[in-house]
């Protein structure tokens, strides 16, 4: 047993004063050995938290991507929200294309036509009146159809106007 420490444990040199070693991750280095682990670790240092900066950056861009994304999103459902909280088109047992129209489809076919008569009916409107508002609901949406055809009119125009007709169709 050694009482007094002499030697490098990277390149075994022996007969090192004291001053001249260092402590190491649990082993003693001389000088040179430990301005050699200095200058590595820096450069691992370096490399690391580049990576670190580069993952960082990347996160933050895929987290604004993703909330543009989800606010995009939003955007476009809220005017659907809106419909469907403030005036529920009805709803038929097993149509598929009634489902259809609430989820963009600018088509109404003639039982949602005979639903929609007896709904507005139900509330006290004249059968006149509602025959008239479910023909322009008819061109509205004909009308809409063009222009989504003619590329004339945004996904979010497209909402807004679907959400304006169906505002007119229940209006009092
Ligand atoms: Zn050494």
């Amino acid at each position: 047993m050694r009482s007094k420490r002499d030697t490098c444990d990277k390149c075994k040199a022996t007969d090192i004063k004291q001053k001249h070693l260092h402590k190491v991750n649990g082993s003693w280095l001389c000088k040179k050995c430990y301005r050699e682990h200095r200058i590595n670790h820096r450069q691992e240092t370096i490399e690391k938290t580049g990576i670190k900066d580069e993952l960082r950056l990347l996160k933050n861009k895929e987290k604004r991507e993703y909330e543009k994304e989800r606010r995009s999103k939003l955007k476009k459902f809220k005017p659907k929200k809106f419909i469907q909280k403030e005036n529920p088109l009805p709803k038929i047992k097993g149509s598929k294309r009634n489902q259809k129209f609430e989820n963009n489809n600018l088509f109404l076919t003639l039982e949602e036509k005979r639903n929609l008569f007896r709904i507005l009916k139900r509330r006290g409107i004249d059968e006149d009146e509602v025959k008239e508002r479910i023909k322009n609901l008819t061109e509205s949406l004909q009308n809409l159809r063009k222009k989504l055809r003619e590329n004339k009119i945004s996904k979010e125009e497209l909402s807004k106007k679907k959400m304006e007709m169906l505002e007119e169709l229940w209006n009092h």
